[in-house]
């Protein structure tokens, strides 16, 4: 079972990814016309937000914890165990 907060990393980075391509996307061929890397990228950090909503749960009590920050949770809000 994977750390929720490992997962929620890999949330994060998926978003950053995303920027990254659009950006990239906007610089090589301009905002005239939206290309196929722009649309690869949304879909990658809708994947991100998707996976940070199904995967960053507590392993004990399965409740959502928050996507907010990057700071670490040491413990559950919701039941109080060690994450
Ligand atoms: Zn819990």
């Amino acid at each position: 079972m994977r750390n929720p907060n490992h997962n929620r990393i890999i949330s994060y980075i998926a978003i950053v990814f995303e920027i990254f391509i659009a950006g990239i996307s906007i610089v090589l061929f301009g905002t005239e016309r939206l290309n196929i890397m722009f649309y690869l990228g949304t879909t990658i950090a809708f994947s991100g937000i998707v996976y940070g909503i199904f995967k960053v749960r507590c392993p004990y009590c399965k409740k959502r914890l928050h996507l907010k920050g990057i700071v670490h949770d040491k413990y559950c809000q919701y039941c109080g165990k060690e994450i």
